[in-house]
């Protein structure tokens, strides 16, 4: 065995506790689990079949860790060592074909968490220095600057005030004392500032203390993307180290499902306690204040609207009825899609594909069958999407099926913008 591959197999081994031992031991191979997943229904070749892209950590698992394995191995019945050529030619399956988009455990019958194995998988992966390269780039990126795009605290602050201008508010810097901390991913900052506008005509309206902060404004875990558990730890920390130092009740995770993911679900675990203060997603915070009367509805947005639903924010992260609220009262004429909800189809970019070019023919051919259900209905103008990350693979793909009718927006952007006026 190369040193390489004893590194990933280590790990994958270390990473294979009693859940992930559960699931290997459970699954039936029937297979119910390829038409959930959006690469293996765009493309029909069974490498994307979700359980195939488990077997080096499987081989792993069976050689060293099953029950049995001393008298499997006895009758030469145990797999052989996995190499590194294996683990290099399973890699683009590992990275470029799972969003970790959980929609495959749906139809489960063992509940078999797909996306939870491959993101252990991806540990080994990390640790071995077998990752895609436009994620090695991301990930240099954040260790120089926290941003995987390289976005730096005066490029935000220039963003800042460049929405100061156009709103004719201040935003809020650094502030001690207040009660929210808002974060940002990289790609709101850079392609859509106009939300850090929007927060900040919202906030004002509901009377909130908030603030932006130089030393913690991503959100984006590249760490989660890439299967590091120390990196994601890091970067969680980063923000609770800043969140406890400004003494704020609430961390405001961004229209970024992954994020929302890393922060609340893995967060306190990743650093080993809980928090000192409250993760509440934009979405969260505006449909409570929304009910509290402190930003009221104004006039609705006519034009015919979908929502997309993303799998990090609503499938994984629970947060499925709060935007249906908000666009109700916001768009007049709104129009769910075919299997909207827990159950939605992946844009095709999350888990780190989207910053994965390698993979960028795959990420539109799913993209593809997201497009269809939108088509499906018929007349939409507005896709209102409450991801960034999700907005940008739209947009790619809009692009690529040539379908620029179709416009792309973010909720939040959506309240603001249909709030009542003073
Ligand atoms: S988690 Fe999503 S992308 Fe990954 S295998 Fe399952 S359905 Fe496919
Ligand atoms: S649906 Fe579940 S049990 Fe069936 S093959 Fe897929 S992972 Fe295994």
């Amino acid at each position: 065995m190369t040193e390489t591959a004893t590194t990933a197999v280590q790990t994958l081994l270390a990473q294979t506790d009693s859940d992930i031992a559960s699931y290997l031991e459970a699954c039936v191979h029937c297979g119910e689990c390829a038409e959930a997943c959006h690469f293996y229904q765009a493309t029909k070749d069974p490498k994307y079949t979700p359980t195939y892209k488990l077997q080096p950590l499987v081989k792993a698992y069976k050689r060293h860790k099953a029950p049995l394995r001393g008298v499997l191995s006895l009758l030469g019945l145990s797999p052989p060592e996995v190499t590194e050529d294996e683990l290099r030619e399973w890699e683009p399956l590992v990275y470029d074909s799972c969003t970790m988009c959980g929609r495959c455990t749906l139809v489960c019958p063992m509940g078999i968490d797909i996306a939870g194995t491959i993101r252990k998988m991806r540990e080994g992966y990390a640790a071995a220095g077998i990752v895609p390269d436009g994620l090695t780039a991301a990930r240099a990126n954040v260790e120089r600057t926290s941003s995987p795009m390289g976005v730096t605290a005066k490029a935000l602050l220039a963003q800042i005030k460049h929405q100061e201008e156009d709103t004719g508010l201040k935003i809020p810097v650094d502030q001690k004392g207040v009660d929210y901390l808002a974060i940002f991913s990289s790609h709101e900052i850079m392609a859509s500032p106009e939300i850090i506008g929007a927060y900040a005509k919202i906030f004002k309206k509901a009377g909130l203390t908030w603030t932006v902060s130089t030393e913690a404004y991503e959100a984006t875990n590249v760490g989660v993307q890439i299967g590091s558990g120390p990196l994601a730890k890091q970067l969680v920390q980063r923000v609770v180290d800043e969140a406890e130092r400004l003494g704020v009740k609430y961390v405001i995770a961004p229209e970024c499902g992954h994020a929302y993911g890393a922060i609340r679900w893995a967060g306190p675990n990743l650093i080993g306690r809980p928090f000192k203060f409250e993760v509440i997603h934009i979405i969260e915070l505006l449909d409570r204040l929304r009910r509290e009367g402190k930003i009221p509805a104004g006039k609705k947005d006519g034009r015919k609207m979908t929502l997309h639903d993303p799998c990090q924010l609503v499938r994984r992260g629970g947060v499925a009825k709060e935007p249906r609220h908000l666009l109700s009262d916001s768009a007049s004429n709104f129009v769910e899609m075919k299997g909207a909800g827990i159950a939605n189809l992946c844009c095709g970019g999350g888990g780190g594909v989207s910053a994965n070019s390698r993979a960028e023919d795959l990420m539109i051919a799913a993209f593809g069958e997201k497009l269809k259900q939108i088509d499906e209905i018929g007349g939409i103008e507005t896709i209102v999407i409450p991801c960034a990350n999700c907005r940008g693979v739209f947009e790619d793909g809009l692009d690529a099926y040539e379908k620029e009718d179709y416009e792309v927006i973010s909720l939040g952007q959506l309240v603001a913008d249909t709030m009542q006026d003073d």
